[in-house]
């Protein structure tokens, strides 16, 4: 970098600056929002619709590594992430705040880019940014963002409600996320050996995306609302497709069987999992971080959502008695686990 813009130290501006500064360019698009920034609190009104709420804390080098997430796609991606648990309550998010804790090292304008990609995600989705609080921190960055949505009474969709027979879904594809870090990680191990190595992320445009710039399925819920749908149980995928399963089935009291051929990848993540000797469909259960949403619906609903593409049926729910097992290709039945499942 030459001749770059001179940049600008946080204690330059100081903590009210800042928050001039991140705020000034935010605006306000939901009519609960009758008080966003700046004030001692921010002020909703949510007009009889029960309120939905969720957080999610985000510490550097735990969470995220700034070696290969832009500041702009994390800030994105720390919005995304909060926006699909309330879609996986089958609410509509309407306000966030945002509270960051950064070092030194952080320019203001690294702060900037990162709001800015808070904002997009935002912008996308239709919601607020209502509030927050800013700090220093001694090392690292952190971040804790809270969304609020709203939902009808009744609509409300829990882990808990899954039924026997129920089918079990999905949307999209699972796995690329997971298959996206590995790539980055390969990359980055390649570039600290020798830094003059490009890295080699073409072909996998897909895997990368779906890792740095995942997106909520909002398309979902929508469809849920337009077609008087309402699923019997809703989480959304960040730990894994498999321990999701099993979080549903354990909330619900029910068993399920799962179908190995059935869960829904995309080719690349087939394709990059066999070059790196990793089983697809150990990717697919265990990778996480693809933000779908799992859910169960009772026979008679699934008639309406079976020729969309954006939902896959993977299995079914049966007694609890009957446990919890992955029907692999072979037809053997192999007991699904937190971190996905073992070959007996
Ligand atoms: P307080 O002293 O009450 O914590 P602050 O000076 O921290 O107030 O915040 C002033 C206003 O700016 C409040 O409305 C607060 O919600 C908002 N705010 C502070 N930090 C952020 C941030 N990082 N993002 C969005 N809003 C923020
Ligand atoms: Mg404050």
């Amino acid at each position: 970098m030459s001749a770059e813009k001179k940049l600008t130290q946080l204690s330059e501006v100081g903590e009210f600056g800042l928050i001039k500064l991140l705020s000034n360019k935010i605006t306000i698009e939901n009519k609960s929002t009758l008080k966003g920034i700046g004030d001692d609190a921010a002020v909703l009104d949510f007009s009889g619709k029960q309120v939905v709420v969720s957080t999610d804390l985000l510490v550097e080098n735990v969470h995220f590594d700034l070696a290969y997430v832009p500041l702009k796609h994390l800030g994105y991606k720390s919005i995304v992430v909060n926006l699909s648990d309330i879609y996986a309550m089958n609410a509509k998010p309407t306000q966030v705040t945002i509270s960051i804790a950064m070092s030194s090292r952080f320019p203001v304008e690294a702060v900037e880019e990162l709001y800015e990609g808070m904002r997009l995600a935002c912008k996308r989705y239709g919601v607020d940014i209502v509030g927050g609080d800013t700090s220093s921190s001694i090392k690292g960055l952190i971040i804790s963002v809270t969304a609020l949505g709203e939902v009808e009474k009744g609509k409300a969709v829990y882990r808990n409600g899954a039924k026997l027979n129920d089918i079990l879904c999905v949307t999209g594809d699972v796995g690329a996320a997971y298959m996206g870090l590995q790539l980055l990680e390969r990359e980055k191990q390649v570039f600290k050996t020798d830094p003059n190595m490009q890295p080699e992320l073409e072909n996998y445009e897909y895997l990368i995306e779906r890792q740095l710039k995942p997106e909520p399925r909002n398309d979902a819920i929508t469809f849920f609302a337009e077609n008087g749908i309402l699923p019997t149980s809703m989480i959304d995928i960040s730990d894994g497709l498999s321990s999701e399963i099993l979080h549903i089935c354990e909330e619900s009291n029910v068993g399920c069987r799962v179908y190995e051929d059935k869960i829904p990848l995309d080719p690349d993540t087939d394709r990059f999992a066999r070059e790196l000797n990793i089983d697809p469909s150990i990717a697919a259960l265990n990778g996480g971080e693809d933000y779908e949403l799992l859910f169960t619906i009772s026979p008679f609903d699934y008639e309406k959502i079976r020729n969309n593409p954006v939902f896959s049926a993977i299995g079914h729910i049966t007694d609890i008695e009957r446990g919890t097992f992955l029907v692999a290709r072979d037809e053997s039945e192999i007991p699904l686990e937190a971190q996905g499942w073992r070959h007996n």
